[in-house]
């Protein structure tokens, strides 16, 4: 199995419009994230998570041209705002695309995108896709099985993933969360990888900091910790010479093979 780190930046990207900070100034790639999105993928299957406002750079960027389906962490706009794009993904297949999420980013969705969800599509030009809840409990797409992970984040339902394929690698996605419910815990524990929230140093309302991020893996003991929606105060190779030997941060291209 195998991950793409498409963005690996928060709601702002990386670097935010106007700001001339040191990292939004960087010439270092590592330090320009766009919009968090992972492409996991076997020889047979390909799943996009979120569909960001950078989805169409990031197809274009990493030249993905088909995706088996879309699961959605949530419905804040920096993961669902590139839904549109999702039209070039629909034009060459037959079925409908299917959209894995819960069921408010659903709701969501369906009052954004009428045009889209709507029972009965008039135009074949549109995102032609089928809304497929989860409710937190796992499924299958070709052979990667998913499980949801329930997280608070904000005041919006919100999942994380874990994505086991047939040899039995595992990888767990959670880019946006304050709180881990000590019934969702045993769910991440132990994965060969694990890509968390790590925003920024102080502390914040709706997103886990740093060192809550570390202290939170050093619980998990993934294989490999990997730190992600990240915003402009953390400089890539600070952030690698501070986190522990087992945690790096993400970037966007980073390619993980598991
Ligand atoms: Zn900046
Ligand atoms: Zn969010
Ligand atoms: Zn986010």
């Amino acid at each position: 199995m195998k991950v793409l780190f498409l963005g690996s930046g928060t709601s702002t990207g990386v670097p935010v419009i106007g700001c001339r900070c040191e990292v939004c100034t960087s010439t270092d790639p590592r330090n320009k994230r766009l919009r968090s999105s992972v492409l996991v993928s076997t020889h047979s299957t390909k799943l996009l998570v979120d569909s960001g406002p950078d989805l169409r750079a990031q197809a274009l960027k990493f030249g993905f041209t088909a995706i088996d389906a879309v699961i959605y962490t949530h419905e804040h706009l920096d993961h669902v705002a590139g839904f549109d794009d999702l039209r070039a993904f629909c034009w060459e297949r037959d079925e409908l695309l299917p959209l894995y999420a819960g069921e408010g980013c659903l709701a969501r969705l369906r009052e954004m995108y009428p045009w889209a969800l709507a029972e009965k599509q008039t135009y074949r030009g549109y995102v032609r896709a089928r809304c497929l809840c989860h409710g937190g409990a796992a499924f299958r797409v070709g052979d990667i099985e998913v499980q949801p992970v329930r997280v608070i984040h904000a005041a919006v339902e919100t999942y994380g993933y874990v994505f086991r394929s047939a040899d039995g690698a595992s990888f767990g996605y959670v880019p946006d969360i304050k709180e881990l419910p000590p019934e969702s815990a045993p769910m991440l524990r132990g994965l060969d990888a694990l890509a968390m929230d790590g925003l920024c140093f102080p502390p914040h309302r709706t997103h886990l900091c740093v060192d809550e991020t570390v202290a939170l893996m050093r619980e998990l003991k993934p294989g490999r910790g990997y730190i992600t929606h990240s915003g402009h105060r953390l400089e890539y190779s600070a952030l690698t010479a501070y986190l522990p030997d087992f945690i790096s941060p993400a970037y966007d291209g980073l390619e993980l093979c598991l």
